[in-house]
């Protein structure tokens, strides 16, 4: 078996990373000097002139052709090979870069889920403007008292003519702030088993009865919202599958959704900017790149991130033979996400009091950067299905255990 890359495929490799070096220079290298963060956990910004590099830099990709490389052709996608977008990833994940533009709902997830289970005329209605940008999107399900247990959702929708009526709250709904859409799960029948019950539903968050109110993080960022709806018409069409089958839909969004949650973390990246870290502090009273648990933990990172690629390879391979997620894709997010966190907590570990010196403050090492990221990493472990549940999934439905 030959693992190298063609000459072809190696062209496309230093073709893409000069697009995206040179494009994100343009648009944010001074943001990424003075918030020493990654150019994707800007995504959910509520400053209007990042937001609008955001767009800039989502109109740019999607015209150079690199926003959807794994939508088919029908749909405005680039049909690409798992060779190309493996290169895609890797580049941008090398930056630190939002693998879709302002969009990684609607692209990585949304748009997906309408192409297999939609209607003709949602699929003509809302794939384009997913990829120009135009509108962007975010996924209405948790609930005060619906997370884990998201089937036991309240927000009820009531059909009147032809349409729903939509009464309820959502939370935890990141970029509704910037969203024209929202994917909505809904209660439609209150007196079947909790999994029947539930309408999936295309929602324009500019419709009357809708009131987004940001909530902030312990980062001090705003990235989610509660999302309030007060007698909201939303009309029929915009219904996705049967109603009172919205699961099934829901959990195919959230297959890809989990997918993609094990790309996101550019953890390579991580592992190199903490070894350069190693390099200029020292541990026990010893350089920290001398000391042997330093050693051999970094060891263990980059055997884990080296997994967790291959992983990733995999899962590609899998979409494109047209097969939707399966359970095993909530083995990437676990591994991605659990990584990430590992990474912050042994940052937090070989700095010792100098890991609580945030940006600002005189002594911060590296701005603070891995402060921000310790406090950050754990949320990534929650969002999409908290770490516990992604373990349930594994092991009651790719071992086969018996349910917990
Ligand atoms: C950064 C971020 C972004 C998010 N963005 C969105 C979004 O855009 N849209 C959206 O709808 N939601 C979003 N969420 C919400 C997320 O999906 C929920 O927080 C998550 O599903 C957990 O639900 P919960 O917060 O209600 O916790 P709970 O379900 O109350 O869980 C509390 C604890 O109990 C554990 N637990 C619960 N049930 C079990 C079980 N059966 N077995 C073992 N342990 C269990 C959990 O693992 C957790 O540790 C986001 C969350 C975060 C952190």
């Amino acid at each position: 078996m030959d693992f190298d890359y063609t000459t072809e495929q190696q062209n496309f490799r230093l073709k893409t990373r000069a697009w995206l070096e040179s494009t994100a220079a343009e648009l944010f290298n001074d943001l990424v000097d003075s918030s020493q963060t990654t150019i994707e956990s800007l995504l959910y910004t509520h400053d209007e002139d990042v937001w609008r590099r955001m767009l800039e830099y989502h109109r740019r990709l999607h015209a150079a052709g690199y926003l959807a490389l794994h939508w088919p052709k029908q749909w405005g996608g680039a049909g690409a090979g798992v060779v190309e977008q493996s290169i895609y990833q890797d580049e941008v994940l090398r930056l630190g870069l939002p693998l879709y533009g302002a969009n990684n709902f609607a692209i990585d997830r949304i748009g997906p889920t309408i192409m297999m289970l939609g209607t003709e005329q949602q699929k003509q209605r809302y794939l384009q403007p997913m990829l120009t940008g135009e509108e962007i999107w975010c996924q209405g399900y948790s609930e005060p008292n619906a997370g884990s247990d998201l089937a036991g959702l309240k927000t009820h929708a009531v059909p009147d003519g032809d349409s729903f009526v939509v009464t309820g709250q959502k939370v935890w709904t990141s970029n509704a702030h910037h969203a024209q859409f929202q994917v909505l799960l809904v209660r439609t029948d209150s007196s079947v088993p909790k999994h029947r019950g539930i309408s999936y539903l295309l929602v324009d968050l500019r419709s009357p009865g809708i009131t987004v109110r940001p909530l902030k993080q312990i980062t001090g960022e705003m990235g989610f919202n509660e999302v309030f709806y007060d007698g909201v018409r939303v009309p029929r069409s915009n219904l996705v599958g049967r109603m009172n089958e919205g699961w099934q839909v829901s959990i195919a969004t959230l297959m890809y959704q989990r997918a993609s949650g094990g790309v996101r973390h550019p953890v390579e990246r991580t592992i190199a900017e903490l070894v350069d870290l190693v390099k200029s502090i020292e541990f026990e009273r010893v350089p920290a790149a001398e000391h042997p648990y330093v050693r051999q933990k970094l060891a263990q990172f980059a055997s884990d991130a080296r997994c967790l690629r291959l992983g990733r390879y995999r899962a590609m391979t899998a979409q494109l033979k047209h097969r939707t997620p399966g359970p095993e894709s909530s083995i990437g997010k676990l591994m991605a996400t659990e990584l990430n966190l590992r990474l912050a907590m042994f940052a937090d570990e070989i700095l010792g009091p100098y890991a609580a010196l945030e940006n600002g403050s005189m002594a911060a090492v590296a701005g603070g950067k891995w402060t921000s990221r310790t406090i950050a990493a754990r949320e990534f472990t929650i969002a999409g299905g908290t770490s516990e549940i992604q373990r349930n999934i594994i092991g009651e439905r790719v071992l086969g255990l018996p349910k917990g």
